[in-house]
């Protein structure tokens, strides 16, 4: 694994497609690392500061995007998301890949950025699933689902910009076609 060359491997996907699932189980393979990205959203319950976010105040946010602190940063429902510089280059020493759950504006910067990317979209197998889904998790109100199915349209048009595209019909289905992508040895199930 000494002489691999680390790159970023970006996750994105509507709401509720199960693209926090795959990224959970990506990193936890022995090729990936990860980068804890800052948002000014509030934590969900169970959410812990500096594990699933670094939750800043707008100030805070503001203060590191003027002082250069973020390699891309986006308004995603109404909040600010974005990825810390130096979290990347702490992965990225140890010469892993890092898989980045972003939204469809950060997957731009970072294609852009000159950086070694693949990325890949998630899609839900239909829009019934993803409605059904999303009620099932119970972590958003009915404002917060209305505002996230709002912006699906126009997440799922962006799949074209992104290098696969993969459908989670059945999660551990998807999960082999993403490792053959990534060229991550199978799992032993
Ligand atoms: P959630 O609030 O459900 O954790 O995330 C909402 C959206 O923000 C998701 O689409 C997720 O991919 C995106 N997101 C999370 N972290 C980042 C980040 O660091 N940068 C960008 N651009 N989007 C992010």
């Amino acid at each position: 694994m000494s002489n691999r060359e680390g790159k970023l491997v970006i996750v994105s996907g509507p709401t509720a497609s199960g693209k926090s699932t795959l990224w959970r189980r990506l990193v936890a393979r022995p090729e990936v690392s990860f980068s804890t990205s800052a948002t000014t959203r509030k934590p969900r319950e169970g959410e812990v500061d500096g594990r699933d976010y670094f939750f800043l105040s707008s100030e805070e946010f503001n203060r590191r995007l003027e002082a250069g602190e973020f390699l891309e940063h986006a308004e995603v429902h109404g909040r600010f998301y974005g990825t810390l510089r130096a979290e990347v280059e702490r992965a990225l020493t140890d010469g892993k890949d890092i898989v980045l759950e972003i939204d469809i504006q950060g997957a731009e910067q970072l294609r852009r950025s000159g950086l070694p990317t693949v990325s890949l979209f998630v899609m839900p197998p239909s829009p019934e699933v993803l409605r059904n889904r999303l009620r099932s998790r119970g972590t958003e109100n009915e404002e917060e689902m209305a505002r996230r199915l709002s912006i699906v349209e126009k997440e799922v048009a962006a799949r074209h910009d992104y290098d696969h595209v993969v459908v989670n019909d059945d999660f551990e289905r998807m999960l082999r076609e993403v490792e053959e992508i990534l060229g991550y040895s199978q799992q032993e199930v």
